[in-house]
């Protein structure tokens, strides 16, 4: 059964309990707040008839027609639905108000043998046809007589107003459920709404493999809301680790498919009867290649061992130690470049030294890759709040603003054969992007084409 549907069938059956309990409880207040009032009311009547009778002035011995005379007024306590009566101990009717007309009102012998024993009784008695009355007897002495006073009302109003009482709350039960049913519905409906987009979506992402889909949930920010947009940022990671998972498929097989195409045409050169001269061409050009091949692969090797989201050694390393150590080996290949170390804190972050001497050593090997001669690299580290920045600026060629974006992308490269020819991979500054994140920072470029470029790379301490 569809959630929507449990909760609806839910809701509507804890309303329709509470209903039934509070309605349960104001039927039996109602019914004894009427009992009561009828009780009361009989109580009331039997008092003012009692006090309106003087025993004193009734002769003796007893004379009908006397005690008549002299009997309390019945009917003018007798009102619609009070009944009063008078009888005597065998049961012999005295008196009684013409309400009751040529009837008597019904005998309870339990309620009679009590008011004859000098107590005042109530009851309920059945009074045929379905109707009850309720009776209350009380002794009325006159003389050494006594005879028993019965005032009765009729429970018909009573049992009418219950009777409406209980059909208003089977109805107002009934409509509160076809209510809560409808808009307890449409209500679900609508609260699971993005839920069902959600299972639409993936559904359709299972049919068709298509991870550009999206749920695209307009509307408020609760918990439901949250996982629409959680499941749209999800779908928009594995689409792009998808994509990208392709594209560097691709890619490396480019990569490594160039250097192969010159080995196997160098050995088909071999194959021929060619000088010892070109021989040697050839295997040197082989040798170049294979060279280049292994450095793709440690790269990828390197740059997959740096994505695969590793724990690091987490050591405080000196960042001030890595930038020395690398100034120095840098003036070694940099040739008649400049090398000025500028700017140096003494500050640690906690980090791989390794990976963060390899980050380092690929953006100075960039910088002198793109530099003249007679060009400058500067080397600078320095902390700004809470972030620390590694600085290496050049005077080289500069990069054109619309290759930036894609510059940490791997084997992006803005002149490719300028890069193969100084045997980059296009890893390079990939691999630079993996270690800073890895080690919670990021890495940003500025440059300028015939100017100069600069690399910074930010960590947190
Ligand atoms: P490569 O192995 O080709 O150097 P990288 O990933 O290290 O690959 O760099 C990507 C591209 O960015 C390079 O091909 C180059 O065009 C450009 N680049 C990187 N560093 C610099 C720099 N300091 N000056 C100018 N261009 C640079």
């Amino acid at each position: 059964m569809p959630i929507r549907w449990r909760l609806t069938i839910w809701f509507a059956l804890i309303l329709c309990g509470i209903l039934l309990v509070s309605g349960t409880v104001l039927y039996i207040l109602l019914q004894s707040y009427l009992d009561a009032q009828v009780d009361n009311n009989l109580r009331i009547y039997a008092a003012r008839i009692h006090g309106t009778l003087n025993p004193v002035e009734i002769p003796q011995p007893l004379d009908y027609e006397v005690i008549h005379s002299r009997l309390p007024p019945i009917n003018e306590f007798a009102s619609p639905g009070i009944y009063i009566q008078l009888t005597e101990k065998s049961g012999n009717v005295v008196v009684k108000s013409n309400n009751l007309g040529n009837q008597e009102l019904p005998v309870d012998f339990v309620l009679v043998s009590e008011g004859l024993s000098g107590k005042t009784a109530i009851g309920t008695v059945a009074a045929g046809g379905g109707s009850r009355v309720r009776i209350l007897i009380s002794p009325l002495y006159l003389g050494e007589k006594v005879l028993l006073l019965e005032v009765a009302q009729s429970f018909n109003h009573v049992d009418a107003t219950m009777a409406q009482m209980r059909l208003a709350l089977l109805i107002s039960i009934l409509v509160a459920l076809a209510l809560s049913t409808v808009f307890g519905n449409a209500m679900v409906r609508g609260v699971l709404s993005p839920v069902n987009k959600i299972l639409q979506t993936v559904k359709n992402i299972e049919t068709s493999s298509d991870l550009g889909r999206r749920v695209g949930y307009f509307g408020p920010k609760d918990e439901i809301g949250e996982l629409a947009v959680t499941f749209d940022h999800m779908i928009e990671h594995l689409d792009k680790a998808f994509r990208s998972q392709r594209y560097f498929v691709a890619d490396a097989s480019h990569e490594l498919r160039g250097p192969l195409t010159v080995i196997r045409g160098n050995l088909d050169l071999l194959k021929r009867n060619i000088s010892e001269a070109d021989k040697m061409e050839a295997l040197q050009a082989m040798g170049r290649e294979s060279i280049r091949m292994s450095k793709i692969i440690d790269d990828l090797l390197f740059l997959a061992e740096v994505e695969s989201g590793e724990p690091l050694k987490c050591q405080d390393v000196s960042l001030k130690g890595i930038l020395a150590e690398e100034a120095e080996r840098a003036k070694n290949i940099a040739g008649r470049r400049k090398i000025i170390l500028k700017k140096q804190q003494d500050v640690f972050v906690k980090g791989d030294a390794q990976r963060l001497r390899q980050l380092l050593a690929n953006l100075v090997d960039n910088a002198i890759k793109y530099t003249p001669e007679d060009g400058t690299i500067v080397l600078s580290l320095f902390r700004d709040r809470d972030w620390v920045q590694l600085d290496v600026t050049d005077t080289g060629i500069g990069i054109a603003s619309e290759h930036l974006p894609h510059l940490f992308d791997r084997f992006y490269r803005v002149d490719k054969a300028r890069s193969r020819a100084s045997g980059g991979t296009g890893l390079g500054l990939a691999i630079v992007k993996g270690i800073a994140e890895q080690h919670g920072g990021k890495i940003t470029v500025t440059s300028k084409p015939g100017e100069g470029s600069s690399f910074t790379a930010w960590f947190k301490v």
